[in-house]
């Protein structure tokens, strides 16, 4: 383990290695978390011994007992770096489900608009035109869709099949 490759002058030297005092708990070689406690330090947090400790990634550490007893400090902090990295995944899921929004908001104007658009004929050709707030500004059809309770997978109804696509026709 660490102690047998580093001799213990040098851990002195550059961690403040110390000896266990004899009624302190001895967490030397623990796990905690992907925190392995390498050794007691002459440092003291909060009249607790401060044990100098390795991530699993590599880190070493300083943690105060009562934080690894109580099993307070898992990791160097890559672990909550981990969670804010899956946290912000989830948060570009979710943009995902306002980006189909944009989808609908496109496919929208493309049929109201475009002669080779898929269902031209029932929209654009019967003269159906999207409002042009809605036409020229996303963002002013994005607020409307959101609040009317927009949810991902649905489209825009009309309320009057051959109406326009405009807030006082659409639900
Ligand atoms: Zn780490």
């Amino acid at each position: 383990m660490f102690i047998l490759i580093f001799q213990k002058q040098e851990l002195q030297r550059l961690f403040g290695y110390t000896e266990m005092h004899k009624n302190a708990k001895d967490l030397t070689g623990q796990q905690v978390g992907r925190l392995l406690v390498i050794c007691p330090t002459e440092k003291r947090r909060c009249g607790g011994v401060v044990w100098l400790c390795r991530c699993v990634c590599g880190n070493l550490i300083y943690v105060r007992s009562s934080c690894l007893v109580n099993k307070i400090s898992k990791s160097c902090g890559c672990l909550q770096k981990e969670w804010a990295h899956t946290l912000g995944k989830t948060s570009a899921k979710h943009h995902g489900s306002t980006e189909q929004l944009y989808n609908v908001w496109r496919c929208m104007k493309q049929r109201c608009s475009y002669k080779n658009a898929t269902g031209f004929q029932y929209y654009g050709g019967k003269g159906i035109r999207v409002c042009s707030e809605w036409k020229n500004d996303y963002t002013v059809f994005k607020r409307w869709a959101l609040d009317t309770g927009y949810k991902p997978g649905l489209t825009v109804d009309r309320i009057d099949n051959d109406g326009n696509y405009e807030p006082s026709n659409c639900q």
